[in-house]
């Protein structure tokens, strides 16, 4: 339900006729009321139905619109100042001053204006990215949509970790719980049935109803949608908007502060500077057009702006690079990552599962085939067995198929496909090749989910000679819990030796890599009334006494560029822990297949016999931590950020929730994450790699250093123009350069290459440094050094091309100055580009954007020389060929400096600790 601005949905009561209380009708009638068959709607009928309710979704709180983020744009004490300037100008016999002032003002709020602009589009069309899906059956045929195509009359499947689409009146449910807290308050699970309710039953006591805006936090269902959109329950009471919130980032606060510094030392100075002229007698028009002069010269007036755009720019790189960030101040965060807490199914592995072995008590086999195509042996000894004439094997077979919500379809399009998750398909189409399906099964009566706290889960079916309980697991849990074991077709008694030898074999699965999962079941006595509700009958009760079953090994290989992100984390100075839900033999075969050591892994176990300093202790070390559950990774995440700083955990289940949003970046999976856990997190991962974290943090890392660059640059361009318009004061200069003037730099050209800067590729060992410290300081004191050296020099070069002139021709001598501080500036643009590396080694041509955006301030520059109007406006006048030669020479030297500095430095291996200066590890 996100989608905006659309009709609101729901069904209008039929001709006549009011609307039904829901909850009052049966299945039976709801179905009936809503047209809604057995095979759901038809694709046509839902078609019609969406053109007829319109989609299913929130009205969105109304985006600011165009001209309220223009007039924003005047909304600062610049602004205003200009404004003064431009205002008194014109009453003192200046009208073109105060024109030109006015242009550039405008000016400035229309680039603000675009860049914001463009900014709030980026972040839409995030927003737009996160839309939910939803699983409905339509044409007798599950299929996922968009929550948006929903309709009423949908019948939709309801899963662990969903979030509610809509409105729905429940049909079926096994064990299925709620979350209602943002509807109602309630913040226990409610549990959910379907059946009858009497009318005036209260919202939160509507059992047989979910609705839109809660998650499933258990169990299972389906249901028929009742009212989609505005005309749900969550509709009804909010416009609540789902969009993708500006958050203040650390970086922004900093430029926030930054600015408000150099606002105040701004207008400090041009107070200081109108104090001193006032007393020295100078004139006052003068002395106050000096004081606006130094207010703008001090303030880098294009900064935010190329802030906001180089970060909205980051954000789509790094969703070209597979990386959503929900939360803006995730961006910036990932580049300072220091550790990367990992799932390891799935993110670390290719999670295309395939059973290749089964043990049963009895016989073991292999088993043959490639894919989820249901076509492969069973071998035994290397010669095939019909699995269905081995009545271990086949109850083992018949008990995973059972105990299980994977399906298995095929389609001329995509060929054979599972639905569900990758474990449980594997083991479907383990049965599908001994020729198993679920067809005519019984039926399913109560279910206790599977969680990875429990590591197990059950399903009860109702057979012809009463209630079977079927369970699949960690297979050291069941054996531990199962009294007895099933043998050449009849059950035994389970001896200690028995079980050490299974458990032995079991070991043996999984330090070849392989994911061992077991199977049991268990007759209940008949008579059991399966209540949703735990009441006698729990899952504790059931799940004990069991007809241990065998175990298969899924082999689930490694992502083949896993190994690399690996070694890259190391260079960088990441550490990297597999935290995971598996066997531990399992996890350390899989670790050490990808490159990290398996030395003082740690169980969950382990972990809890463990006091928090000796964790501590451990933590800096261990590299896996296996049979972990949510809770475990809490304390994990708790003591790591006690002494290290910038912790990314992914998770993917509803229990990740309370850790994703613990760890300092949240990282949710795309595919098999749940609505719980994306919500909860700062970034969904698009394609579940763990490589694609990596290419998130070497792109953060990139936007870190380019803002860095850009922030200095600019810096050293105001100091420059400080320099200048004191010197001159200081000398008994005339004005050396008018405010207009001043504005023109700090915007328009200073501006093009200052966003140009913010493209810079990464530099070459951008991930062979460490993370940086996530408070560091963007004006680190060898920066702050480097922006007064080069202010101060471009600053004296401007004074010296002026004081020669001005005697002659005030407006030459001003023109030569602002062009003059124009080319030094373009010039040192290009010492800003990194502060380690000459250009022969970053490559003169390896930020092309930034050449253009040189020779566009020129090709601007050119005509604010000579273009009579704009000479009017800027104050300016024609210059030779002769004089642009020269400011062209003396403008040399600032770059050659830069240049001379970075190879002797590099020449003598000393290297600062800076952003963009930060050593290699070790
Ligand atoms: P990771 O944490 O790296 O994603 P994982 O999937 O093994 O690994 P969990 O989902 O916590 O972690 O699972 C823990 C254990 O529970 C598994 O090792 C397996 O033995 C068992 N298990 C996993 N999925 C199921 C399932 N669908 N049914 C029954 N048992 C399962």
């Amino acid at each position: 339900m996100v989608v905006p601005n659309q009709d609101p949905g729901g069904v209008p009561p039929a001709e006549g006729r009011s609307l039904p209380e829901w909850h009052t009708l049966s299945p039976e009638e709801v179905r009936r009321e809503l047209g809604t068959g057995t095979a759901g709607l038809s694709a046509k009928d839902a078609e019609e139905r969406l053109q007829r309710y319109g989609e299913n979704v929130l009205r969105e709180e109304a985006r600011e619109t165009r001209l309220q983020v223009f007039l924003r744009q005047f909304a600062s004490i610049l602004i205003v100042i200009l404004i003064i300037a431009a205002v008194v100008s014109f009453f003192v016999g200046e009208p073109q001053d105060a024109a030109a002032i006015l242009i550039i003002v405008v000016l400035n709020a229309i680039l603000g204006f675009s860049q914001e602009w463009q900014a709030g589009e980026a972040i839409e069309a995030l927003r737009q990215m996160l839309v939910q899906r939803a699983v409905v059956i339509r044409d007798g045929k599950q299929q996922e949509v968009d929550a948006s195509g929903i309709v009423p009359g949908d019948l939709v499947v309801l899963e662990m970790g969903e979030r509610v689409p809509a409105d729905i009146s429940i049909v079926e449910a096994t064990s299925l719980e709620v979350d209602e807290a943002p509807l109602t308050g309630e913040s226990s699970p409610v549990d959910k049935a379907p059946g009858p309710l009497p009318p005036g039953t209260s919202l939160a006591e509507r059992s047989n109803m979910v609705f839109a805006g809660t998650t499933v936090v258990n169990g299972r269902g389906r249901g028929v949608v009742v009212s989609t959109g505005m005309k749900t329950e969550f509709g009804l009471i909010a416009g609540i908007s789902q969009r993708v919130r500006a958050e203040a980032t650390p970086l922004s606060r900093q430029m926030d502060i930054l600015g408000r510094d150099i606002g105040l030392i701004a207008i400090g100075i041009a107070a200081l500077a109108v104090a001193v002229g006032l007393l020295q007698q100078r004139e006052f028009l003068e002395m106050f057009l000096i004081g606006v002069s130094l207010a703008v010269a001090v303030i880098p007036e294009g900064l935010p702006a190329v802030v906001t755009l180089t970060l909205a720019i980051g954000i789509k790189n790094m969703m070209r690079r597979n990386c959503l960030i929900r939360r803006l101040p995730a961006s910036e965060t990932l580049g300072a990552v220091s550790v990367i807490c990992t799932d390891k199914t799935g993110t670390l592995t290719r999670n295309e599962m395939a059973v290749v072995r089964v043990r049963t008590p009895g016989s073991e086999v292999a088993v043959t085939g490639t894919g989820y195509a249901p076509e492969g042996e069973f071998l035994r000894d290397g010669s095939a067995v019909n699995p269905l004439e081995d009545p271990g094997l086949r109850q083992f077979l018949r008990a995973v198929l059972l105990c299980n919500h994977a399906t298995l379809a095929s389609d001329d399009e995509n060929g054979w496909r599972i639905f569900g998750t990758p474990t449980e398909g594997a083991l479907v189409v383990a049965a599908a090749k001994a020729g198993l399906s679920r067809e005519g099964a019984p039926e399913a009566v109560r279910e206790f989910s599977f969680n990875s706290t429990r590591k197990r889960m059950t399903i009860i079916f109702r057979e012809n000679d009463g209630d079977v309980a079927y369970v699949k697991g960690a297979p050291e849990v069941l054996l531990s819990r199962s009294s007895r074991l099933f043998l050449d077709g009849s059950v035994v008694p389970i001896t200690e030796d028995l079980r050490d030898t299974l458990r032995r074999e079991l070991g043996e699965y999984a330090s070849r890599g392989l994911r061992v999962l077991g199977a049991a079941y268990r007759p209940l006595p008949a008579g059991i009334e399966w209540l949703p509700a735990s009441i006698g009958w729990t899952a504790e009760t059931v799940e004990e006494d069991l007809i241990f079953l065998g175990f298969a090994g899924i082999l689930d290989p490694p992502r083949p560029e896993a190994a690399e992100a690996i070694r890259l984390c190391r260079s960088a100075g990441i550490d990297v822990i597999m935290i995971t839900g598996d066997n531990p033999l399992t996890a350390s075969a899989i670790a050490q297949e990808l490159g990290l050591s398996s030395e003082g892994a740690m169980t969950g176990a382990d972990l809890e016999a463990m006091g928090d300093e000796e964790l501590e202790r451990r933590l800096r070390t261990t590299k896996v931590l296996s049979r972990v559950t949510a809770e475990h990774k809490l304390r994990v995440i708790d003591i790591l950020s006690r002494e290290r700083a910038v912790i990314a955990m992914t998770g993917d289940g509803v229990n990740d929730a309370p850790a994703l949003k613990k760890a300092s970046i949240g990282i949710a999976m795309g595919i098999k994450g749940t609505d719980v856990a994306k919500e909860s997190s700062d970034m969904v991962l698009v394609d579940d790699n763990f490589a694609s974290i990596v290419a998130g943090v070497e792109e953060g890392r990139r936007e870190y250093d380019n803002i860095a660059r850009f922030t200095r640059y600019l810096l050293s361009t105001n100091v420059g123009e400080l320099v200048a318009i004191v010197g001159g004061l200081l000398m008994g200069l005339p004005l050396i350069l008018i405010p207009v003037q001043i504005l023109w730099i700090n915007l328009i050209t200073d501006g093009l290459t200052a966003l140009a800067l913010g493209l810079e590729p990464a530099e070459q060992d951008v991930m062979q440094r460490r993370p940086r410290a996530p408070d560091e300081s963007i004006l680190t004191r060898s920066a702050f050094l480097v922006i007064l050296i080069l202010g101060i020099w471009l600053g004296l070069l401007t004074i010296y091309v002026f004081s020669g002139l001005y005697e002659v021709d005030l407006d030459r001598a001003r023109t030569m100055a602002f062009t003059g501080l124009i080319i030094f500036e373009l010039y040192n643009v290009l010492n800003f580009r990194s502060f380690r590396f000459p250009l022969h080694q970053i490559g003169f041509f390896s930020n092309p954007t930034l050449l253009l955006a040189i020779l566009g301030s020129l090709a601007l520059q050119v005509l604010v020389v000579y273009v009579p109007v704009l000479q009017d406006f800027l104050g300016t006048a024609s210059l030779t060929l002769a004089d642009w030669g020269l400011l062209a020479l003396l403008g040399l030297p600032v770059l050659l400096a830069g240049e001379a500095y970075k190879i002797l430095r590099l020449r003598s291996g000393r290297e600062g600790p800076d952003a963009g200066e930060t050593q290699a590890p070790g």
